[in-house]
């Protein structure tokens, strides 16, 4: 399968110039745990998790925008990738969701380690 068949397309984002809290708003609301960080056009330049946020409690610096605490060097999957590359992609990584960009590096989902688990219950 590939990852088109099981990402989330109602996917929860974020501007770089937004608060931190708007941004921990967001995660409690939709109830997620990643934010993906889009521009104008609606490329993903970065990534915010609930770890980012917590991080910024704990150091208590003046950072009060999304771009302060995002991770830039974001690892996204596409919708036709295979799913076992994608599950590879998290493991490698210690991380547990992946944006879905497509050819123009624009958010089409999200793929999430929960999403991968839908390939089981399938089975039974
Ligand atoms: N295992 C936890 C998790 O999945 O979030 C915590 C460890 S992981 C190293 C936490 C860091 O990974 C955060 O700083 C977050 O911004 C970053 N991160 C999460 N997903 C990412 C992705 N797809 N690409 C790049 N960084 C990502």
């Amino acid at each position: 399968p590939s990852v088109r068949e099981i990402m989330n397309t109602k996917v929860t984002c974020i501007k770089e110039e937004e608060e931190i809290k708007t941004a921990a708003k967001k995660l409690l609301r939709d109830e997620t745990n990643h934010l993906p960080v889009i521009n104008n056009e609606g490329k993903v330049v970065g990534i915010v998790t609930t770890y980012d946020i917590s991080k910024a409690v704990v150091r208590e610096n003046k950072q009060n925008i999304v771009a302060d605490i995002m991770s830039k060097n974001v690892i996204t999957t596409s919708p036709d990738e295979a799913v076992d590359i994608a599950a590879m992609k998290l493991e490698r990584n210690n991380i547990s969701a992946l944006p879905v960009v497509d050819k123009e590096g624009k958010l089409a989902g999200l793929l999430s380690a929960i999403d991968l688990g839908k390939l089981f219950g399938r089975r039974w």
